[in-house]
């Protein structure tokens, strides 16, 4: 919660950027103005729009990058998955200084970042998304669970396992008799 948001709330008396100093911290000053923001916005955002990045009304910026890439970066690839990776990442480091004392280097931040668009390249969402946007005709089908046992049993598996990401070269032994079930029809 920003300091503004917790003095609103009266939980603090103090509305003040514990980044910087600024006297008010919104959500607009910590993701977009505050200094650690702002360097890294400056290193991202082509020149010739970056005044209009910095004062969008908030919602209408988060969206626009969101669904606009080009708008606002010359390596529009990937450029939602980043951004909301590099506000992520300017929020944590915020609460870092905020609630432990510790001070990040903006380079930090575009690293994690960066990382975190990597992982979200192996998404299955983004698997999805990329498949969606080859030259094909797509008809989205519901399958029910009873005629499709082997998505139920691996779905199964992922609730009772708690790794993020798997990939099996050989049916798991449970997933077995359900394959001989499905190929049956
Ligand atoms: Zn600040």
């Amino acid at each position: 919660m920003t300091n503004v948001e917790r003095v609103r709330r009266h939980f603090s008396l103090d509305s003040s950027c514990p980044s910087c100093g600024y006297s008010i911290e919104d959500v607009d000053h910590v993701l977009r103005h505050c200094p650690l923001a702002y360097s890294i916005w400056e290193n991202h955002i082509k020149p010739t729009v970056f005044n209009d990045f910095m004062n969008f009304p908030i919602k209408a910026w988060i969206v626009r990058n969101l669904t606009h890439a080009n708008l606002f970066t010359d390596s529009p690839e990937d450029w939602d998955i980043l951004f909301g990776a590099l506000l992520w990442n300017i929020w944590l480091t915020r609460n870092a200084i905020e609630f432990e004392s510790t001070v990040e280097l903006t380079g930090l931040v575009v690293e994690r970042s960066d990382d975190r668009r990597e992982a979200g390249r192996r998404t299955i969402l983004w698997h999805l998304r990329d498949l969606c946007h080859r030259n094909w005709v797509l008809r989205p089908t519901l399958i029910p669970r009873e005629i499709n046992m082997v998505a139920d049993g691996i779905a199964k598996l992922a609730l009772r396992d708690t790794i993020e990401e798997t990939y099996y070269s050989v049916p798991p032994p449970s997933i077995q008799p359900l394959l001989i079930v499905d190929t049956g029809g």
